[in-house]
């Protein structure tokens, strides 16, 4: 007697319907490795590096389209929105508030330069895939090489951390320096977290001194997160006085202690808001007379932003950020704006309105 087969002999006929799945797969497989060529060699966007024009009421706005984040379309599943630099700045052009040759451009500043405020072992595992996948909270694989890395992700980084330089230099020279990008808040000296890898602010700061300006600098971070890597940076240093307002239940937890930090309750308005800013701000100008005003102006305290619970409408965020500027510009305090996060509906737009009302008050006020 014969035991009966276990099961069915393998048939050795395609079905109709296993024949079409196939072509599908193939053509899925086909297409995905036609966009991972073109990806590859699409290069990213880049511009030349110029100094830039200062507007009419002494501004100097720094932006590049080399600030872009690009990582085979998986930037898109994430919270940060990389087209929101470009959007604002297309904006500011087109309300004829400068030329697309009056933004200042930088090159990307480099781990060596980067060494001068950040530790230079934390810098070398930035190019590690896993390491740089943790920090700005995105599932690289990997494979990844690390050239891949340093010309999709972090030369973006670098970019606009050179763009806050640049910003930085403008605020000195001429009374307001933006930068359209920046403001990585949550980097540490040798840890990156939040989105953050280099602290452009620290790295603005550093160069300043170098560069001769002696005096205290007040950093004002109105992100509806804590500016915890700001206060790492000054911890021990008494001529940066690091403030930081924020929603007191979001990351970083816990907290890090900054000079001054007023934690905020969700659903706070645009009222409750400027009253809290305006309270604190004031007394810190005319006590501490800084000779510069660094604003981590986060759009992530909107109403619609997706991360945060604080209740700004687009309107508010335009009157704190005048609010620090007008305060500023009545003392003649340099003032350096670098926009930080917020990535929700109505940030660009908002952000957009705030650095075009900053721009007409400068030259108002001339
Ligand atoms: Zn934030």
């Amino acid at each position: 007697m014969t035991a009966p087969p276990a099961s069915d002999p393998p048939s050795t006929q395609r079905s109709p319907a296993r024949g079409r799945l196939g072509v599908a797969i193939a053509v899925v497989l086909s297409t995905a490795l036609a966009a991972a060529l073109l990806w590859v060699t699409q290069p990213p966007p880049r511009a030349e590096a110029r100094a830039g024009t200062p507007l009419h009421g002494g501004a100097l706005v720094a932006y590049s389209p080399a600030y872009r984040v690009s990582f085979f379309g998986i930037e898109h599943l994430h919270p940060f929105d990389i087209a929101k630099y470009d959007r604002i700045a297309a904006g500011l052009v087109e309300r004829g508030l400068l030329a697309p040759t009056d933004f200042a451009v930088a090159e990307p500043v480099g781990d060596h330069t980067l060494a001068a405020v950040h530790d230079p072992a934390y810098l070398v595992t930035l190019h590690e895939a896993a390491t740089l996948g943790r920090a700005l909270e995105l599932d690289l694989p990997s494979i990844v090489p690390a050239s891949t890395l340093e010309r999709r992700v972090l030369d973006p980084f670098q970019s606009a951390v050179g763009g806050t330089v640049l910003a930085a230099r403008g605020a000195r020279d001429h009374g307001l320096g933006i930068n359209l990008g920046g403001g990585y808040h949550h980097a540490r000296p040798a840890m990156g977290h939040g989105f953050c890898i280099y602290s452009d602010v620290a790295l603005a700061i550093h160069t300043l001194r170098q560069e001769g300006l002696e005096g205290t600098i007040l950093i004002v971070d109105t992100d509806a997160h804590q500016g915890d890597g700001s206060h790492a940076f000054f911890t021990d240093d008494p001529t940066v006085f690091s403030f930081s307002m924020h929603q007191g239940s979001l990351f970083p937890i816990p907290k890090l202690a900054g000079d001054l930090d007023v934690p905020l309750r969700a659903g706070l308005d645009d009222d409750g808001f400027l009253w809290t800013l305006e309270e604190h701000l004031i007394p810190l100008l005319d006590q501490l007379e800084p000779v510069m005003v660094v604003h981590v102006a986060g759009a992530d305290v909107l109403v619609d932003d997706p991360l945060t619970g604080l209740h700004l409408s687009p309107k508010g965020l335009v009157r704190r950020d005048v609010l620090v500027a007008s305060a500023s510009r009545e003392r003649e305090i340099p003032l350096l704006h670098v926009l930080a996060g917020g990535y929700g509906p109505s940030a660009a737009k908002a952000q957009e309105a705030s650095v075009a009302a900053m721009l007409t008050l400068m030259a108002e006020a001339e």
